[in-house]
């Protein structure tokens, strides 16, 4: 491993995690509590709340690699 700009092997890595949640699933959810609300009033919240909370959320948790370069401070 060296590195692209300087080509120093004087390389460090460095494992980043991200965790990243679908907000649009989440307002999905709200949505449909007010077509419930709409249709079957405050039993229809309760359903479109309950439909909610069974996991359509979805979290993402993605890891990368980062390298940082002793030498010159790229980082790639
Ligand atoms: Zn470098």
């Amino acid at each position: 491993m060296i590195c692209p700009r300087c080509g120093s092997n004087h390389i460090t890595s460095q494992v980043i995690t991200e965790t990243t949640s679908n907000e649009k699933v989440k307002g999905f959810g709200w949505i449909k509590a007010c077509i419930g609300f709409l249709l079957f009033s405050l039993p229809g919240v309760l359903c479109g709340l309950c439909g909610m909370g069974k996991g359509r959320r979805s979290t993402k948790t993605s890891s990368k690699v980062e390298y940082t370069c002793q030498n010159c401070g790229n980082r790639f």
